[in-house]
C-alpha cells in the first residue's frame, strides 16, 4: 500500500497533467498524500506544444514548453506523485469516494482535481476537417517544420496567432495573418515583433470561409467583412488560433459551469461539489497563463489536503 492511497482508492486524484495538474500533484504529493496523476494525451497540457515559454517566471532566456512540462513532472515525481498515462471516460461526483472510470480501469477518489485545460476552436468552414494534418493545424511547434519555404495563412488576432505566427516565420517563406477585425487583440510585445518581421504581413477585416485543395490544402477562400469581397488566396498551410474550449464536457450536469463550459470555482478553487477541485484553464476564460494554471493548482491541492484534514477530524 502506497501512503495515501490503497491499491485503486487514493485520497488525490488528479485528472490532466497541464501546468495546473503538474503543479497540484507537486503540493499534494509535499503533502503526503500521494496523489495519482491521468495524464490524459499530452503531457505537459497546452503548454508543452509551445517552442519557447518567455513569461514563466524564473527562466529569464526562456524556456521549451516540453521541457517545462518534464520538470514539472520531475519535480512531482520526485516528492512521490504517480503519473499514469490514462484518460477518464467517465465520472459520478454523486457521493465519495467518487468514481473515476477511465481507458484502462477505475477509481474512487476521496479528492477530485479537475485540471483538463481547454481545446482548440475550430474554424467550422468547409475543408477544415478534410485537410487536418494535409495542411490544415492547430500547433505551429507540433507541425512548422512541414511549411519550410512554404507559404502559410494564420488565422486569429489574439498572442496565439501572433506567438505561432512568429515561429512560423523560422519555417515559412511568408506568413499572412488573417483577422476579423482591424485591429489586433494580442499583448504589445508581439504586436511589435510581427509588425516588424519582413516575413509577415496582415489582412485585415477578413475571415475564412473556404480551405481549398487537391490532395492537400492550395488555398483559401477570404471574404472581407466590411466589403462582402471574396478572394481566393493561394497558400500551403491554414494555422487556426482563434480561441480554446474548456475540456468540461465530462462534468456536464455534475458541476457548475458558466455558459461557455467553464467549470466555477470559487477563489479557492472548489467547485460546486464539495471535495472537487478545478484549476487551469478548464475553471479560467481570464488569465490562461503557464504561471495562473499552475498557481491555480497549488492553490486547489492546498484546499484538497484541507479538505481531507477536515473529513479525518
Ligand atoms: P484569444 O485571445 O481569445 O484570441 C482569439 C483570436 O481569434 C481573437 O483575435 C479573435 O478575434 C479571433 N477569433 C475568434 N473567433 C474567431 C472566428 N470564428 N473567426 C475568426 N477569428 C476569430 O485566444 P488566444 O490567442 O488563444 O489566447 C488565449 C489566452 O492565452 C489569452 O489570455 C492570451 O493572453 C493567452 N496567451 C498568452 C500568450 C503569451 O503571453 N505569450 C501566448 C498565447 C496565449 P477578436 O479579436 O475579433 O475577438
Amino acid at each position: 500500500m502506497i501512503n495515501g492511497s490503497n491499491g485503486n482508492h487514493v485520497k488525490v486524484l488528479i485528472l490532466g497533467s497541464g501546468p495546473a495538474g503538474l503543479s497540484a500533484a507537486l503540493y499534494a504529493a509535499r503533502a503526503e498524500l500521494a496523489p495519482l496523476v491521468l495524464m490524459g494525451t499530452q503531457l505537459g497540457g497546452q503548454a508543452a506544444l509551445t517552442y519557447i515559454i518567455e513569461n514563466y517566471p524564473g527562466f529569464p532566456k526562456g524556456v521549451g514548453g516540453a521541457e517545462l512540462g518534464e520538470l514539472f513532472q520531475k519535480q512531482a515525481e520526485h516528492f512521490g506523485a504517480r503519473m499514469e498515462f490514462d484518460t477518464a471516460t467517465a465520472v459520478d461526483l454523486s457521493q465519495r469516494p467518487f468514481k473515476v472510470t477511465t481507458e484502462m480501469g477505475e477509481y474512487l477518489a476521496d479528492t477530485l482535481i479537475i485540471t483538463t485545460g481547454a481545446s482548440p476552436v475550430h474554424l467550422n468552414v468547409p475543408g477544415e476537417d478534410a485537410f487536418l494534418g494535409r495542411g490544415v493545424s492547430y500547433c505551429a511547434t507540433c507541425d512548422g517544420a512541414f511549411f519550410k519555404d512554404k507559404r502559410v495563412v494564420v488565422v486569429g488576432g489574439g498572442d496565439s496567432a501572433l506567438e505561432e505566427g512568429l515561429f512560423l516565420t523560422r519555417y515559412a517563406t511568408s506568413v499572412t495573418i488573417v483577422h476579423r477585425r482591424n485591429q489586433l487583440r494580442a499583448g504589445a510585445i508581439l504586436q511589435k515583433r510581427a509588425r516588424e518581421n519582413p516575413k509577415i504581413q496582415f489582412i485585415w477585416n477578413t475571415v475564412v470561409t473556404e480551405i481549398m485543395g487537391q490532395e492537400k490544402v492550395e488555398a483559401v477562400r477570404l471574404k472581407n467583412v466590411e466589403t462582402g469581397e471574396e478572394t481566393i488566396f493561394e497558400t500551403d498551410g491554414v494555422f487556426i488560433f482563434i480561441g480554446h474550449t474548456p475540456n468540461s464536457q465530462l462534468f456536464q450536469g455534475q458541476l457548475q459551469m458558466d455558459e461557455r463550459g467553464y467549470i466555477v470555482v470559487d477563489h479557492l478553487m472548489q467547485t460546486s461539489v464539495p471535495g472537487v477541485f478545478a484549476a487551469g484553464e478548464v475553471a479560467d476564460p481570464h488569465f490562461r497563463q503557464v504561471v495562473t494554471s499552475a498557481g491555480m493548482g497549488a492553490a486547489a491541492a492546498i484546499q484538497a489536503t484541507r479538505f481531507l484534514q477536515t473529513q479525518s477530524n
